[in-house]
């Protein structure tokens, strides 16, 4: 049965996480537009600030730790910060806040994002100098700390953050151990073979790059303090400051047991950004964007992602502002971004269209390896659907056109610029995708 309310213009919208994605929506839906109530909540203490520099510049001290975001003067938002949302009534259409108050919506926003995946073994995870970074918190804290020119950083996880984290210590010089388990670093974003590359630059800049091993355990010494980890191996690294960089959580718990479609991969939502309930239809007045959202990507043959990027969250947000406001779903659209990223680690700008980690073949396009100045090329059945540029971007908005209108792949051949393409496996092959 259509919900008749739903139809009505909304005249008060809550957003439930206040950071990027919350802001976007909230500068989308004035621009539409919309001039009723509009409330933000945020378990954070601070107004919406910009995550990439904290793993970049924050940590070599060239930007402060407040990296706020820019917003307009006139947004005119009721901000609840420091506060988190703890629950939502779907039917009474109302959200519950942890300092007791509720709040009635027309429509509500959940971007509340994901936090750093901890150390598991929480008596570890709490010894002196172990630390993650996901939020402006972490960054003050990890500051100082690298600051004081630990003998050794360790650094378990060998993703973009371990590596760029890694970066910025070798920037300092600061003697620095990462700790993967996979063959390669960053193999879940970038594959076997650009991964090896990467190991490569890495160690190049000086890192203790140990692949294929996993910490078994982290010793403190009689202080309390970090010392060492114990590999699975028996090897034992000495250490005087842990980074835990194993990837992030959604937050999602606060929605568990609500009647919304909610897993370890986010909050379901279907591709106009609508949150799903437990029987797959869309939860009225509901929805949602940014690193919580799990959505069929159009892109990706409709199969269901998780996006964990900057340009994501502020698209899909954008898109989820744009249907909040378009009353039923003909007024709607479809939220049919091509995902992308970019990374800036051991002197090299690192840029990516599409999602590479489906892929089953690639290829070198332009430029080369060895010049560490190239762009890859990504297939999946016969179609090319990602490339990824080293210090090479100019190339990639060509590139991205090919990926959109479903280019063969290779998608360019024989061009005078290009060197001679080798098919080769992607290397993502073993990855639960
Ligand atoms: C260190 C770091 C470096 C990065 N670098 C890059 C990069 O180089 N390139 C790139 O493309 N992307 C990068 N990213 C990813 C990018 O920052 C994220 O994709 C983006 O922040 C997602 O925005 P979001 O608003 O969806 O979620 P988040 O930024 O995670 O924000 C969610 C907010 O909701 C809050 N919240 C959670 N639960 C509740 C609750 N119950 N009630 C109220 N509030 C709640 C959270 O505390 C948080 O403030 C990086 C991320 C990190 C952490």
């Amino acid at each position: 049965m259509a919900d008749p309310s739903s139809f009505a213009p909304p005249s008060r919208i809550v957003v439930a996480g206040a950071s990027l994605a919350g802001l976007s929506a909230a500068k989308r839906l004035r621009q539409l537009g919309y001039s009723g109530d509009l409330v933000l909540i945020g378990d954070e203490p601070y107004p919406p600030y910009d995550r990439p520099p904290l793993s970049k510049q924050v940590l070599t001290r060239r930007l402060s730790t407040d990296t706020t975001l820019p917003q307009p003067r006139d947004l005119d938002i009721d901000w609840r910060l420091g506060v988190a949302a703890r629950g939502v009534d779907l039917t009474a259409r109302r959200i519950d806040l942890a300092n007791g108050d509720a709040l009635d919506y027309d429509r509500l926003l959940i971007a509340t994002g994901t936090r750093a995946r901890p150390w598991p073994k929480p008596d570890e995870a709490s010894i002196d100098g172990v630390l993650t970074l996901r939020g402006r918190d972490d960054a003050d804290r990890l500051v100082p700390r690298l600051a004081a020119s630990p003998g050794r950083v360790l650094i378990i996880g060998g993703g973009f953050i371990g590596c760029e984290l890694a970066s910025c210590c070798r920037e300092m010089g600061l003697a620095v151990t990462i700790v993967e388990s996979e063959r390669v670093p960053m193999r879940r974003a970038l594959g076997e073979r650009i991964g090896a590359f990467m190991a490569g630059v890495i160690r190049d800049h000086g890192v203790d790059l140990r692949l294929g091993a996993m910490v078994e355990r982290i010793e403190a010494d009689n202080a309390g303090a970090v010392a060492a980890v114990m590999l699975k191996d028996g090897k034992r690294i000495g250490c005087d400051l842990i980074i835990v960089a194993l990837g992030a959580v959604r937050n999602v718990e606060w929605l568990e047991g609500l009647g919304l479609l909610t897993s370890a991969r986010g909050l379901r939502c279907d591709a106009f950004c609508r949150a799903l309930r437990a029987n797959e239809s869309p939860a009225p007045g509901v929805f949602a964007a940014g690193d919580v959202a799990h959505w069929p990507l159009v892109a990706n043959d409709g199969h269901l992602v998780t996006v964990e990027h900057w340009g994501n969250a502020v698209e899909q947000a954008r898109m989820a502002a744009h249907n909040m406001l378009a009353g039923d779903i003909t007024g709607m659209r479809i939220h049919q971004h091509l995902p992308d990223f970019w990374s800036s680690q051991f002197g090299l700008n690192i840029k990516c269209v599409g999602l590479a980690d489906s892929a089953e073949e690639m290829a070198i396009a332009q430029g080369s390896v060895e010049g560490r100045r190239f762009l890859a090329v990504f297939g999946r059945k016969g179609r090319t659907i990602a490339a990824l540029s080293i210090n090479s971007a100019r190339w990639l908005p060509a590139y991205r056109a090919l990926i959109e209108e479903g280019a063969p792949f290779p998608p360019i051949e024989g061009a005078v610029d290009q060197p001679r393409m080798r098919k080769e496996a992607a290397g993502f092959a073993s990855i639960d995708t």
